[in-house]
């Protein structure tokens, strides 16, 4: 038997509706703040992730789904949708007379070769939203409110935004500078990877997962203590918008977050102070580092799969549909007939409507009318066709009454 691959899933059923429900509130969320949707493919030019997302980061030193194709090409399975966005806009040259910023929100697979547990899949589903042209505090704002309201919208009330800075170029090699100072002591205490981050990027040490209770990290110095005025600046400027806008946040001056990109604002989006249900922040480099013109940016991005693993833990009510409302019985061939045509034309004006294709006895009808919890069934009877009339009968209150073939649709809309 051929089974599904470790960190993959098949969705389906109940499962299905409840991604339908949460996806349908995200993209009008998403309309609502102006932002278009935006589908990349699956697949992209390795170099996109090895220099967007970072040589030296786990994700592409350990995580990719990497591949030739039949003509030698490199290849890598999208493991995110920054990088991928940032080339579409480049390639699009949308860069050129921005008077307005390039807004776009994308719900796509992503893939990585993780070690597959609760939470954490090989193939997951990423919601994310993302800015380009603006370097104003007040589009940082805006992406934290949509993804905090996302969240809020769906149902988790208590989620909190932990808030950092990295402050702009300056500060951050001056923090560079005092990380390396601090760890150099400590370097041989740390594991290995850490050891290899030390050379290459000292601030990813912050983010390992192996060393991250250990009290080298917890002391270890402060962005914030490294901004310049400018950056300082910013930064209560932003925390000034998000107490205007009413918006729960804390800083968390660990946070770093582990790709090359950002700069200035980071953010996490946390629920009790558990696992982070997203992230981003602002990453003005980016699209220079994909050789597009220099262009401000900031974007968030939330994993679908623990956003719904999180509605379920916290008992919030995902309403889906698990009824049907008409189920339509019949036995001899004339009534098959009908049955056929007055299915189609019942669908066709908006109900959810079921036959028996199995030739299946009444008595097993009557279990299928159950088991799929309709409303409303009809027994088609030839003696009572020849008069084109049909008794509908309300599956509950058990009350029927005879209507025309023509007037079922109505009859339906006045008692649903
Ligand atoms: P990242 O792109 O790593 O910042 O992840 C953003 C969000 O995607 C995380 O906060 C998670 O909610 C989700 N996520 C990341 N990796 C996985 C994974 N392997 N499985 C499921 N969700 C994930």
């Amino acid at each position: 038997m051929i089974t599904k691959q470790k960190g993959t899933n098949d969705i389906y059923g109940e499962a299905a509706k409840k991604r339908a429900y949460v996806n349908e509130i995200l993209a009008t969320l998403c309309e609502k703040y102006n932002y278009g949707y935006i589908e990349t493919p699956v697949f992209e030019a390795s170099e996109l992730f090895h220099r967007g997302v970072g040589e030296t980061t786990d994700m592409v030193q350990k995580e990719t789904y990497d591949f030739k194709d039949r003509g030698d090409r490199d290849l890598t399975l999208r493991p995110e949708g920054t990088a991928p966005v940032v080339r579409w806009f480049i390639e699009n040259k949308l860069y050129g007379n921005m008077t307005d910023p390039v807004k776009v929100f994308y719900n796509m697979k992503m893939y990585r070769y993780e070690r597959p547990q609760s939470g954490r899949m090989r193939e997951l589903t990423q919601w994310g939203f993302e800015c380009f042209g603006s370097d104003e505090v007040i589009s940082d704002a805006e992406v934290i409110s949509l993804a905090y309201n996302a969240y809020r919208l769906l149902g988790l009330d208590d989620v909190v935004v932990e808030l950092n800075t990295l402050g702009d170029t300056e500060s951050r090699s001056n923090y560079r500078e005092a990380l390396v100072e601090y760890f150099k002591p400590h370097i041989k205490d740390l594991c290995e990877d850490c050891q290899e981050r030390f050379e290459k990027n000292p601030l990813r040490i912050l983010d390992c997962k192996v060393d991250a209770g250990n009290d080298i990290l917890k002391h270890a110095p402060k962005t914030i203590d490294y901004l310049n005025e400018e950056s300082k600046a910013r930064f209560e400027k932003l925390k000034d918008l998000l107490e205007l806008m009413d918006i729960n946040y804390v800083v968390n001056t660990n946070l770093v977050r582990g790709l090359d990109y950002y700069n200035h604002t980071v953010f996490e989006i946390s629920l009790n102070g558990s696992y982070a249900l997203g992230g981003g922040g602002r990453y003005n480099g980016l699209v220079e580092t994909l050789d597009g013109p220099s262009t401000p940016a900031v974007g968030f991005a939330m994993g679908l799969d623990r956003t719904i693993m999180a509605m379920e833990e916290n008992g919030v009510n995902i309403p889906i549909n698990d009824s049907i409302d008409l189920y339509i019985l019949y036995v001899s061939d004339t009534e098959q007939e009908t049955a056929a045509y007055l299915t189609q034309d019942l669908r066709l004006n908006g109900f959810i409507v079921e036959t028996d294709s199995m030739k299946k006895s009444l008595k097993a009808q009557f279990k299928s009318v159950d088991r799929f919890n309709s409303k409303y069934l009809i027994v088609l009877n030839e003696e009572e066709l020849k008069t084109n009339k049909v008794t509908i009968k309300d599956n509950k209150t058990k009350e029927e009454e005879q209507v025309s073939l023509n007037d079922i649709a109505d009859y339906l809309d006045m008692h649903m």
